[in-house]
């Protein structure tokens, strides 16, 4: 099973990159590594808006 997040779903009003993973865990890490890469986050900056918004951006995580 792939699991897959659209940047535009989880909020993004210009970006439609496509993340994936094989488990939740690293389909998070791998939008970390892109929120780090194109959207300017820290690890800092991340980790708190992921305490924020996590339960949120989970509905938007597709499985195929
Ligand atoms: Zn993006």
């Amino acid at each position: 099973m792939t699991l897959s997040i659209n940047c535009k779903d989880a909020g993004d009003p210009v970006c439609t990159h496509t993340m994936y993973g094989d488990t939740e865990d690293e389909l998070i890490a791998n939008a970390k590594k892109h929120g780090i890469e194109v959207h300017g986050y820290t690890e800092e900056t991340w980790n708190e808006e992921m305490s924020k918004n996590m339960d949120n951006i989970k509905k938007f995580i597709k499985s195929a």
